[in-house]
């Protein structure tokens, strides 16, 4: 098969009057699915059921988890979650139901409070973040909310194009921040190299106040049994680079067990931990102890939290299989564009020609398909070249999911048509 930028202009009207039939066809289906938000599928959901039977309401050192008490968590899910992210429990505060959460409050305690000692970033003619491309919409939402300007970083193989990274925070002191997902990027399933990790932690910002948010979100989230990825442990290795309170880490067990119902965990250096500390402690009088005595003794310590995983994999593998399939086999030869073969975490990321990411989306949600919108992996929700689109595989049952691949690899070759005959 010819590739569709070598087509002749009659060629691809063929083509377009053929797409455009079997693009009908489809419409009538009445198709009506959701491949738009990196959910676990029912199935995944199932395997943590148990952990709503235990019922036990003590601590392991006898503390009765009914009742007020113990701000930064009890001792054995600190351990739990120490052990997941790569760190120890003195660097961690377990949180409540979700990481997004903690985000957010970090952030509100800066703006309002400062963070040690600096001027809170209200007060500032300016405040900017540095943001990785393609990211998490959710963490772009936080920032914008706040009135933070954000700038775009390009992601390479290795994690953020650090020679930008380095350049731009020594210079500019109004840059306060970076968001960085570093196992399995949301969307692009990129792992940051040993490299990538020891120049962001060696970074020597301008601004005093600035913090590398590390969400790492996708941390213990393999596909593979035999392929499981590492990266070093970012809050030693900003120790080791004189810079201890540059980080704040954060991860939840979202997508272990519940999301929304998990638990969560912040991680820094014990100064970091204790300005949090200060401010949490006004918020709330501590967070849900029942239901880390829950995690705990369902996911008991990280060896059994990684059994649990491959489980997870193991329903997850034939979906990502499906859709990469579908893409290889119909568009494969056609030169249109290229996607992700993820490790981990919850996506695959499509890339095609400059322009079509909206209108294959659009073709995509007219047929009865919700894919995550076009552009919102971008800062504003703007793709500068529109070309991104989010595919999250977890979510519909198989069968369902083989239907939606078919209609989103259609949408891509008319959208894809539709641009060549323009040009
Ligand atoms: N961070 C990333 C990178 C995510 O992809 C997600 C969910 O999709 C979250 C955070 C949300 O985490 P939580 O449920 O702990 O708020």
């Amino acid at each position: 098969m010819k590739s569709y930028q070598a087509m002749s202009k009659e060629e691809l009207q063929v083509l377009h009057t053929e797409l455009q039939k079997a693009y009908e066809d489809v419409k009538g289906k009445g198709l009506k699915l959701d491949m738009s938000r990196g959910k676990p599928g029912a199935e995944q959901l199932d395997l943590s059921m148990e952990l709503l039977n235990n019922i036990d309401a003590k601590t392991a050192a006898g503390v009765d988890a009914r009742n007020y008490g113990i701000l930064d968590g009890i001792p054995e899910a600190k351990k739990l979650m120490a052990d997941m992210i790569g760190t120890t429990p003195d660097r961690v505060i377990v949180g409540g139901n979700a990481s997004l959460n903690l985000m957010y409050d970090v952030i509100a305690r800066a703006m309002l409070f400062g963070i040690m000692g600096e001027t809170p970033w209200c007060k500032l003619p300016e405040v900017k973040f540095l943001c990785p491309v393609p990211g998490y919409d959710r963490h772009f939402r936080i920032t914008q909310t706040m009135g933070i300007q954000m700038i775009n970083i390009p992601m390479t193989e290795e994690g953020p194009d650090m020679d930008m990274v380095e350049k731009l925070v020594s210079e500019d002191a109004s840059i306060k921040g970076i968001w960085c997902v570093p196992k399995f990027s949301n969307p692009c399933g990129v792992v940051y190299s040993d490299e990538t990790v020891k120049r962001m932690a060696a970074l020597k910002p301008a601004a005093k106040d600035f913090r590398i948010f590390w969400d790492n979100a996708y941390v213990v989230h393999y596909l593979y049994e035999d392929d499981q990825p590492q990266i070093l442990d970012i809050i030693s290795e900003c120790e080791k680079a004189g810079n201890p309170d540059m980080v704040y880490e954060f991860a939840s067990t979202s997508k272990v067990t519940f999301p929304g119902a998990g638990i969560s965990v912040f991680a820094a250096s014990p100064a970091n931990l204790a300005e949090q500390k200060k401010y949490m402690g006004v918020q709330t009088i501590g967070y849900d102890k029942l239901n880390m005595i829950r995690h705990v003794a369902f996911l008991k310590d990280k060896e059994h939290m990684m059994a649990h995983m491959m489980k997870q994999a193991a329903v997850m593998r034939p979906k990502f299989q499906a859709v990469l399939d579908v893409l290889e086999r119909e568009l494969g030869e056609t030169g249109v564009g290229t996607w992700t073969n993820p490790k981990g975490g919850y996506f695959i990321s499509y890339c095609g020609m400059e322009g079509c990411a909206k209108r294959t989306v659009a073709l995509c949600k007219e047929a009865g398909v919700v894919m995550t919108g076009a552009g919102s992996e971008f800062p504003y929700g703007k793709d500068p070249e529109d070309r991104y689109v989010r595919i999250a595989p977890t979510y519909p049952a198989p069968a369902e999911l083989a239907q939606a691949a078919d209609l989103f690899v259609l949408a891509v070759k008319l959208a894809s048509v539709e641009k060549l005959l323009e040009a």
